[in-house]
């Protein structure tokens, strides 16, 4: 099979079904063969009838529908898990994005050769206040993933290559960074194409302005993991040993002082009175919570099934199986 095309959809009745004559006219045109696999987040109007009905007219609908709500990365990562085609595609279901992009996205992962290839809605129809932060949040993730091709993280509309949907794991509100999970799976050659976007038709977004704030939460967390993930020692020991320092030095500078003062009979209070002594204190129980807060990270990582889960790509050679 070509492509799987894979639409989260919440609450979307009205959009399905001109949304997939449209993908099955671009399909038909082009002769590939496909499936479309619409994942049902948990929509409390007629979108499961309406799926239910699009699979009888067409064998290449097929759905998943989730009891209940559960957000647009957990819809996608169950569409990944079930997706044949060589070539996967992503689309949000509100006709924002165009299916006339699937062709070239398709010839892009296949001829050029890219793992991951992300649109790019150059010209968007969304108000300012979305428009706006976006352009931020982009910036951020470009420097944070290291990413610097791309301009649009969250376009709904992406492609991969089939290895690479099966290997990286989308959850929480993670499909806003795909493209760094990928890059932190080892899929290095992402592209981007600029993509037609329109004004959402029916309905409204499901998304408010908290997605900035998450946003920003869920980058931090992805670059710690990535970087610290199995190492945690390596992050909060250093915080915690220059805390520690600083404590220490300011200790230093306290007693010295004081020491100084007695002996060349000077005047000297209580180190209370000095400000470094509070500094001192703060810093070193800080110091010390951080050290201890490394070494619980590092007990977790021991217990985690996952702390020896490599990829390996090709083997030669006879080896036995571990
Ligand atoms: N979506 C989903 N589950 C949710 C919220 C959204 O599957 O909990 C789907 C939604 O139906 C649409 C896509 O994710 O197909 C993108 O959502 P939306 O168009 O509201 O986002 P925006 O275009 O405003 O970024
Ligand atoms: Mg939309």
């Amino acid at each position: 099979m070509d492509i799987s095309v894979v639409v989260p959809l919440y609450n979307e009745a009205e959009s399905l079904p001109e949304l997939q004559a449209w993908i099955s006219r671009v399909m038909a045109e082009n002769g590939f063969s496909y499936e479309v696999i619409y994942v049902n987040d948990g929509s409390t109007d007629e979108s499961w009838a309406v799926i239910e009905g699009l699979a009888r007219e067409n064998d290449a609908v097929k759905g998943i529908c989730f009891r209940r709500n559960y957000g647009k990365s957990p819809a996608l990562n169950t569409g990944f898990a079930r997706a044949q085609g060589d070539v996967v595609i992503t689309m949000d279901a509100d006709l924002q994005d165009s299916p006339d992009e699937i062709p070239e996205l398709y010839r892009m992962i296949v001829e050029d050769g890219y793992d991951l290839v992300s649109g790019w809605k150059q010209k968007r129809y969304d108000p300012l206040s979305k428009t706006l932060p976006t352009k931020l949040f982009n910036a951020t993730a470009r420097r944070v993933s290291g990413i610097h091709n791309l301009h649009d993280f969250n376009c709904g509309l992406k492609a991969y290559r089939r290895k690479v949907v099966k290997h990286i794991e989308v959850y929480g509100d993670m499909h806003r960074y795909i493209p760094y999970l990928a890059k932190n799976a080892g899929f290095n050659k992402i592209g981007e194409k600029v993509v037609k976007h329109q004004a959402r038709k029916y309905g409204k977004t499901k998304f408010g302005l908290d997605r900035f704030v998450n946003g920003y939460l869920d980058l931090a967390t992805l670059w710690f993991t990535n970087k610290f993930g199995i190492k945690p020692m390596h992050f909060f020991g250093l915080l915690g040993s220059l805390m520690f320092m600083l404590g220490f030095v300011a200790v230093v500078i306290v007693g010295v002082a004081k020491l100084y003062a007695m002996h060349s009979g000077g005047h000297y209070t209580l180190v209370t009175n000095s400000p470094y002594f509070y500094i001192a204190l703060t810093m070193m129980i800080l110091g010390t919570q951080l050290f201890l807060t490394g070494f619980i990270g590092e007990l977790v990582v021991r217990n985690s099934l996952r702390r020896n889960d490599y990829e390996i790509e090709e083997e030669v050679g006879d080896m036995p199986k571990q």
